[in-house]
């Protein structure tokens, strides 16, 4: 991979190392979360949706119009193929780190915020979030959701159909 996506990487697995350790939970595989995430994310646009029709998944239209965001499943099938990760929890969080879901275990959640406060990831308001990223991993999940839904608003993006069920899940409770 590129080298600024490779040190992203190990800044991500660094991060989420150190969020795990705080709150109690396995650090190392928290870190493997962080090395493989964006594994994916080397490939072009065409390489992704090829990958995508190859798994035989439907495509919506946001998919098609923006298919970086099937980095994340395209990087949890690399990380078990190629790099021969087989721990369902840690490619459940790979899955899971661009669009969050409705069920997120606490490491799909510590993959999410530690690759948005990873060290190498400035942008106003971030020393908050960063605080609350080793304090509060709901709060600090909540929080980082709430930002990225605020920027794709903000920037006239797509939003994804995964986002609503996944941020409601978050404001109305069920979100594991
Ligand atoms: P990265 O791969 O390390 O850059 O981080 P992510 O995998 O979290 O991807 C972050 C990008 O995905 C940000 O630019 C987000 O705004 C974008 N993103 C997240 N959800 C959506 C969505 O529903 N629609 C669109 N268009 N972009 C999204
Ligand atoms: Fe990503
Ligand atoms: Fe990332």
């Amino acid at each position: 991979m590129p080298r600024d996506l490779y040190e992203h990487s190990i800044r991500t697995a660094e991060t989420a190392r150190e969020m795990a350790a705080a709150f109690g939970l396995d650090a190392e595989k928290a870190y493997l979360v962080g090395l493989v995430h964006d594994c994916g994310k080397a490939l072009s646009d065409v390489e992704l949706l090829d990958a995508a029709r190859a798994e035989g998944w439907s495509l919506n239209e946001v998919e098609i119009a923006e298919p970086y965001l099937l980095h994340d499943r395209v990087s949890a099938v690399l990380a078990r193929e190629r790099f021969g990760v087989d721990d369902a929890e840690v490619l459940s969080a790979v899955e899971k780190h661009t669009l969050g879901d409705e069920s997120m275990s606490p490491l799909d959640k510590i993959a999410y915020v530690a690759d948005m406060v990873e060290p190498g990831r400035p942008y106003p308001g971030l020393d908050a979030l960063r605080g609350l990223a080793l304090e509060n991993l709901d709060a600090s999940y909540a929080e980082a959701y709430a930002h990225t839904i605020g920027y794709l608003a903000r920037a006239r993006k797509p939003i994804h159909p995964k986002t609503v069920p996944a941020w409601n899940s978050i404001v109305l409770g069920g979100s594991k």
